[in-house]
């Protein structure tokens, strides 16, 4: 195979995988990122070949199709919200509208979701936290008895754009947007993180045990990647 410098810009393909290619002077190693909406690019310097950049993919292959999963899960977020009375913020799948008082601290309470004036985004953020935390805890423990893994905690915090992640030592991590989602939902999110303390890949074997715990798992996927576009992502809580 005959190859130049003049291989990229261009796209490569690697099995099913398509990576849009540019190339920079600045740059020592290639560099390759699963973007936003799941695109996969790279960033080479000028004397990669088409060969070279292939063998790379192929040699990340997994951490790629990793990569790519967990940026499908969390779609594009809404346009963001006014901080008025009057907006719909979801809770556990059904919508409250905002009420903005003089003061006091965020609370849900005879179906309004009170806000003191001069309170931002961040507040609203911290009261997802703070309610998610032992609503989650709660959620969890069937699921976790049920599937028979060790969970040493679990802790609601700003994730980016993925629903959850965990750490070796059993520690799961749920993102407090999660909270939006109707139950159905979370035990989702909550089984498909636990299913990752078994298995760390996206594997036959990781969905076989998804599965065995939430028969009907396809659906779920599909329903949380259509719902995922509909929740509140402020930056402040990203
Ligand atoms: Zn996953």
């Amino acid at each position: 195979m005959l190859v130049t410098v003049s291989d990229f810009p261009g796209v490569l393909r690697v099995g099913d995988l398509e990576i849009a290619v540019t190339v920079s002077d600045r740059r020592k190693s290639v560099r390759l990122t699963v973007e936003r909406d799941a695109s996969v690019t790279a960033v080479v310097p000028p004397q990669v070949s088409r060969v070279e950049l292939a063998q790379m993919v192929e040699a990340k292959r997994a951490w790629l199709y990793g990569k790519i999963a967990e940026k499908r899960d969390l779609g594009e977020p809404a346009p963001d919200k006014e901080l008025v009375s009057g907006e719909g913020f979801l809770y556990l799948g059904r919508s409250y509208r905002l009420r903005v008082v003089d003061s006091g601290k965020v609370r849900l309470i005879h179906g309004r979701l009170e806000l003191a004036r001069g309170d931002g985004a961040k507040d609203l953020v911290d009261w997802y936290r703070r309610v998610g935390q032992p609503w989650l805890t709660r959620r969890i423990q069937p699921w976790v008895t049920r599937m028979g893994v060790e969970l040493t905690g679990l802790r609601v915090r700003p994730l980016g754009y993925r629903w959850g992640s965990c750490s070796r030592d059993g520690q799961v991590n749920i993102h407090w947007a999660t909270m939006q989602l109707p139950p159905s939902l979370i035990d989702y999110v909550l089984v498909h993180e636990l299913a990752h303390l078994r298995r760390a890949d996206h594997s036959a074997e990781f969905w076989q045990i998804v599965k065995r715990a939430l028969p009907g798992h396809q659906d779920y996927r599909e329903r949380l990647r259509r719902t995922g576009n509909d929740l509140w992502l402020p930056e402040e809580g990203r």
